[in-house]
């Protein structure tokens, strides 16, 4: 058998306006229930959508960074189905005229270049939120009614559940670096459902088609899809009856089930909105909006790989995110070290974030006086040890590196008496050490290295001291 898995994804984007889609009310996450509610998000009777432009500029926007077409002119459709959250019976959404379409976007997974094809980026609004209590009652908050929703979708083009993984977090990076959305999952900002089976490309024969609904992570993506593969093996091997269906992820018991068989795009009974005009797009609009996209992230990357000699590796960890690259570059463009400058944010910087559950924007450090602390290292003022804590202390009282090192006396030794005389205690302290250490072991150097430090609280020029004590020891 030649089956191979053939995998789509369909990605549901909460966007970042300050109002809904089609109307005033506030669009904003954590409001009390119900409280950002009007009669046009509500769908009560003889209200009337307005569009708003914001989220169309954004789906633009979306569907230029992933070289789709823009739509010249495009409409809005009605999906009807009845669901407690949607209050309308009907959500607003686009069928066949999205507002941009035939996109694609190359992936790189294990060295290899891979093409997905983006069938189309559309706008619709998003539905409330049932909320299911242990006593059995349901209750239905509207607030994120009406939201502006974008839905991205791939041609069945990915073969494996890491290419999913990928892609998915490069389109959260590319819809934050444009700053369409916060691509929040655990907010359910952003959203995936993947849709599965396995092809035979000699016989054209294939499994149902499976989508898996609402998943909320991308590991969960990733554990999803890699389950459901293996089941359509299982099932080809057992002979088992498969069906086009819905299945749901349960998280606990890591696999899929039957949620409902699939209803198809008839059920819905998709129609033209006839509260809205079609849209048309100006020409120059979409240029000034073509003209506004940032660098991109693969861009980004490539850039500080070759510009700074970074690894591949580290130019991905410091562009997962728009505003750690543009701190990184402006501690270099302040004078640092390039591979010093990644190795700091990367350790010591990302680990104190994380620590203290803080994005970089909330960093009191500065790009400057990251790239100051540094030139301290390299100028031998201080240790690379002392600079972690002297990072801490800048990072918890906004103070620069050279006020921290001044007021803390941290500064290294590196002055030839004070450490000479050091060198002799060390010497006269460890007789058991200096014979070793004449008899040929090497290591045993380091009792009389760490005497020094732990005298001058590890600010002892170490390079100094080791230099130092050989000579010593050599004329002895
Ligand atoms: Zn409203
Ligand atoms: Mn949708």
């Amino acid at each position: 058998m030649a089956f191979a898995p053939c995998i789509g994804l369909e990605v549901h984007v909460e966007l970042d306006t300050e109002s809904k889609m089609f109307c005033q009310c506030r669009n904003e996450f954590g409001a009390a229930p119900n409280s950002r509610c009007c009669p046009v998000c509500l769908g009560l009777p003889g209200s009337l959508p307005v569009p708003n432009r914001k989220a169309v500029e954004y789906v633009i926007r979306t569907g230029l960074a992933l070289d789709c077409q823009v739509a010249e002119r495009c409409r809005f459709a009605r999906k009807n189905y009845f669901y407690p959250d949607l209050p309308k019976n009907f959500q607003i959404s686009q069928y066949d005229e999205p507002l941009t379409y035939g996109g694609h976007f190359h992936l790189q997974v294990n060295g290899q270049q891979k093409r997905i094809r983006i069938r189309r980026a559309h706008l619709e609004e998003d539905t409330g939120k049932n909320i299911h209590l242990p006593d059995g009652r349901s209750l239905v908050d509207y607030n994120r009614c009406g939201i502006p929703l974008m839905e991205i979708v791939t041609e069945p083009d990915f073969s494996s559940p890491e290419e999913c993984r990928v892609y998915l977090t490069e389109l959260r990076a590319i819809l934050r670096y444009i700053e369409v959305s916060t691509a929040n999952m655990e907010e359910g900002v952003m959203r995936a459902e993947p849709t599965v089976n396995l092809i035979d490309s000699d016989t054209g024969e294939a499994t149902p088609m499976v989508e898996i609904k609402n998943l909320n992570s991308i590991k969960s993506v990733y554990e999803a899809v890699k389950y459901e593969i293996q089941r359509h093996w299982r099932c080809l091997e057992s002979g088992e009856e498969m069906y086009q269906e819905t299945r749901l992820w349960d998280e606990q018991n890591s696999l899929t089930a039957t949620m409902r068989r699939k209803e198809s795009a008839d059920d819905y009974m998709y129609f033209p909105e006839p509260d809205l005009v079609p849209l048309v797009p100006e020409h120059e609009w979409i240029e000034e909006i073509r003209a506004s996209l940032p660098e991109l992230p693969s861009a980004l990357r490539q850039r500080l790989v070759e510009r700074y000699e970074l690894p591949e590796y580290g130019a991905e960890v410091i562009t997962a995110d728009r505003d750690t690259a543009v701190y990184y570059e402006q501690i270099v463009e302040a004078g640092a070290d390039p591979k010093a400058a990644s190795n700091w944010l990367m350790g010591d910087v990302m680990g104190y974030l994380n620590e203290q559950s803080l994005e970089i924007a909330d960093l009191k450090v500065a790009p400057e006086q990251l790239a100051e602390l540094l030139a301290l290292i390299e100028s031998n003022t201080i240790s690379g040890k002392i600079a972690k804590d002297v990072f801490v202390k800048m990072a918890e009282t906004g103070q620069s590196a050279q006020e921290v090192v001044k007021a803390e006396g941290l500064q290294q030794i590196s002055d030839e008496s004070e450490l000479g005389r050091l060198v002799d205690e060390a010497i006269a302290k460890n007789p058991k050490a200096v014979e070793d250490f004449k008899s040929g072991k090497e290591r045993a150097l380091g009792a009389m290295v760490g005497y020094i430090m732990g005298q001058t609280r590890g600010q002892a020029n170490p390079q100094l001291v080791n230099q130092m004590l050989r000579e010593k020891l050599g004329q002895m």
